[in-house]
């Protein structure tokens, strides 16, 4: 794609940009269409699209050319995503700025990643990945890595040391995702942690899983399960010890691990990761559609939320609630929906809002004077109980309980559903996750050279920016693994007048 962008003044503040991009629709359609940009860092942005108003950004924003962008699952399926459409999709990029340097760039535009003055609790709370009113790039509203620039939140943008290959840098987003669900599950010496439908990403978190118990010296073992056997050498490759083929959904097949990963992008992947744990399901797929019962199980991974049965002994139950992941000197806050009254001890423990209506209770949250506006814990009956909590309100993109906060079902009578059963009648806990730290990412790359080496053979092809529409329906066909979107070099800069 075309791009052309003028400096304004030495300081390079006010300055433009105009080019032409691929646009992404909601019948997955791929179409170009014309930008235009104007503003500062200091000023805010207001963005045009096809010569007519579309989007004003605040200050906090700087724009960087596209070098290096990754195709993952989140781009073929964005049409399920609630954010609008069209947009410039695209979010695993390399990014250049004035004098060609190399950077990745955080992908929540949170107020701390824009490095603006802000009161917000989410980011106050260490909890700016979820900041309410965050845009993500690429994913929710900003123009992303497939079109040949980006308008990049401030404080977000890493620069490349030297020594990490495009082609490792470019696997940075997603393997800093890869490596958060290694580290969240962390196994013991002697478990066994499974990695469901190794691909694109599942691969990249039996890397991390590899590259953390070597660096760790914690001998766990690490098991691929696949569906098309093809991917048993890939995920040896990788760095599993063992490869099996994935049980049937619906089968009675034996637990095969301790913690199942699922990583199949794929609705049906969650209950065949249920069936194969023996303790722990993680969720990373975000395909937006219903799965083992729930319609908002991909919300439930943007929010990193934790689901598990409440205990119906009284001393499991009172350890859930002083477990919960409320701020250190703050009483926990329990949301309490289940259909039968609250436990007498829990009002000792915790500040209880209980109801039936989760938007009511919600509001009476927001209305609190401090903290997050948010529950740590929310108890419910069931999957209903669950998808009203994790999304109360039609209209915006926010749960009853807070970000990395648990949601426990209330055991009543007989339960079919694969989800309550597993919780329920097998113990398990369902966690969540969803970005990773790209520091923490980029310091294992730098650390470990057989890593940075090995990330490399997932990318499968690479195609122009300029052949965006081939690229996608490459990334869906079996063969192809992992696309990279390669940008030409010869766009000019904004402010090319280096300060
Ligand atoms: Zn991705
Ligand atoms: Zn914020």
């Amino acid at each position: 794609m075309s791009g052309k962008a003028e400096g304004g003044s030495a300081d390079s503040d006010p300055n433009t940009a105009e080019f032409i991009g691929f646009e992404y629709h909601s019948d997955e359609r791929v179409s170009p269409a014309r930008y235009r940009w104007e503003g500062s860092s200091t000023r805010g942005w207001q963005i045009q699209r096809e010569g007519a108003h579309h989007l004003d950004l605040g200050p906090g924003f700087r724009p960087l050319r596209s070098h290096r962008c990754g195709v993952c699952s989140t781009d073929l399926d964005r049409r399920f995503l609630p954010f609008p459409l069209p947009q410039i999709i695209g979010h695993e990029v390399i990014a250049l700025d004035q004098v060609s340097r190399r950077h990745v760039v955080e992908i929540n535009a949170s107020h701390e990643a824009r490095g603006i003055e802000h009161a917000c609790p989410f980011c106050l709370g260490g909890l700016a990945t979820h900041c309410p009113e965050r845009r993500v790039l690429g994913i929710h509203d900003l123009p992303g890595g497939f079109g040949p620039w980006v308008l990049a939140p401030e404080a977000a943008i890493i620069p490349l040391p030297d020594s990490i290959s495009d082609d490792a840098a470019v696997l940075i987003e997603p393997f800093a995702a890869a490596l958060h669900a290694a580290e969240s599950i962390a196994p013991s010496a002697g478990e066994r942690v499974a990695v469901l439908g190794p691909r694109r990403l599942g691969l990249l978190v039996i890397a991390a899983l590899a590259a953390l118990r070597k660096r760790d010296g914690t001998d766990y073992k690490i098991l691929g399960l696949v569906r098309r056997p093809s991917m048993a050498d890939w995920a040896l490759r990788f760095g599993a010890d063992e490869v099996l083929q994935a049980p049937d959904p619906g089968s009675a097949a034996e637990p095969c691990a301790e913690f199942v990963i699922d990583t199949t992008g794929n609705p049906l992947g969650l209950e065949t990761a249920l069936m194969a744990s023996g303790r722990e399901v993680h969720l990373k797929s975000t395909h937006g559609q219903p799965s083992a019962g729930l319609r908002h199980t991909t919300e439930l991974v943007v929010d990193e939320l934790t689901l598990q049965a409440w205990p119906e002994d009284p001393d499991e139950a009172k350890a859930v609630v002083r477990d919960s992941p409320c701020r250190p000197d703050d009483r926990p806050r329990v949301a309490w929906l289940a259909s039968t009254p609250p436990p007498a001890w829990l009002s000792d423990r915790a500040d209880v809002w209980a109801g039936k209506d989760p938007n009511a209770l919600l509001k009476a949250l927001e209305d609190q004077p401090s903290g997050l506006p948010r529950a740590d814990l929310a108890v419910v009956d069931d999957e209903a109980g669950i998808d009203a909590v994790v999304r109360p309100r039609e209209d915006e993109e926010i749960s009853l309980v807070r970000p990395r906060g648990q949601i426990c079902t209330r055991a009543g009578g007989a339960r079919t559903g694969p989800l309550l059963h597993a919780l329920h009648q097998r113990k398990l806990r369902l966690s969540t996750s969803r970005c990773g730290d790209f520091e923490k990412a980029l310091a294992l790359l730098v650390a470990d050279d057989e890593l940075a080496q090995r990330l490399p053979a997932l990318i499968t092809h690479r195609v122009p920016a300029t052949r965006l529409p081939e690229a996608l329906a490459l990334a869906r066909t079996p063969e192809c693994i992992k696309v990279v979107i390669e940008h030409a070099e010869t766009q000019s800069l904004p402010g090319t007048q280096a300060d």
